[in-house]
């Protein structure tokens, strides 16, 4: 008789275990891991990107390392990863390097550059107070747009900047800037100087300074855009300038 109740509360207990183990909720796997394992993602993609997340600027800088993780890498003199204060209250987001910058190996040192820098100072601030970088780090050749599969590749490093700077407002510059953190329906032109968002940060766009050098009359709009930028940040807006 004992022998028998002790099978029953046997059996009782093997059955109560097998219905925890069916309605407990399955390991959890992160989303790349999944697709990876599915085979929408490529190995390397997950190790690249989504399993590391480096908590400083620095550490993620040695992450990227000496990048072949796009084609972009085979045409480069230099990778530029930003410039800037990592406290930065305002981080500039602009779109690749270009000739001078692959050489220098720092974002926005040609012409385009130096109106960012008057910018950057009509605004009261200094370069070295705000944040400077771009949407893909190396230079695309002959200065062309970075193709989708570069930006998809490089992006992910963008968004660890942001994370790690947490700044108060990021000022994206260009269409290709705006799409790469908005989307591939954001259209410059008609969205330009509204304010946005990534991640909860507040996001501007406004023209990139290279089509200013182009289209000098676009200048009262990016003033206009950054204007809006400075009220927010509380900072002083002279009038008449
Ligand atoms: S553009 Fe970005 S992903 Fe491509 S090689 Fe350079 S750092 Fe790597």
């Amino acid at each position: 008789m004992e022998e028998e109740i002790r099978n029953i509360f046997g059996q009782l207990k093997n059955l109560l275990l097998a219905e925890q183990e069916m309605r407990s909720e399955p390991p959890f796997i992160p989303s790349e891991v999944r697709s990876y394992l599915e085979g929408s993602v490529s190995a390397a993609h997950v190790h690249n990107h989504e399993l590391a997340h480096p908590d400083s600027l620095e550490a993620l800088r040695a992450f990227i390392g000496e990048c072949t993780r796009c084609s972009l890498h085979k045409g480069r003199k230099h990778l530029v990863f930003g410039e800037g204060s990592p406290q930065a209250r305002l981080v500039f987001v602009g779109e690749g390097p270009g000739r001078e910058e692959d050489t220098a190996g720092r974002p926005f040192v040609g012409e385009a550059g130096r109106l960012l820098t008057r910018i950057i100072k009509a605004m009261g601030l200094t370069r070295e107070e705000v944040y400077i970088c771009n949407v893909v780090k190396c230079r695309p050749p002959g200065n062309r747009d970075p193709e989708t599969d570069e930006i998809e590749t490089c992006i992910p490093f963008l968004k660890q900047q942001l994370t790690i700077i947490r700044p108060e407002v990021v000022c994206t510059l260009g269409r290709v800037a705006g799409q790469g953190l908005l989307g591939a329906n954001f259209r410059i032109t008609l969205e330009r100087g509204n304010w946005h968002s990534h991640e909860n940060i507040p996001l501007m766009p406004t023209y990139h300074p290279a089509y200013l050098l182009r289209n000098p009359a676009a200048k009262r709009h990016v003033w206009e855009d950054v204007q809006k930028i400075m009220t927010f940040l509380g900072l002083e807006v002279k009038k008449n300038d």
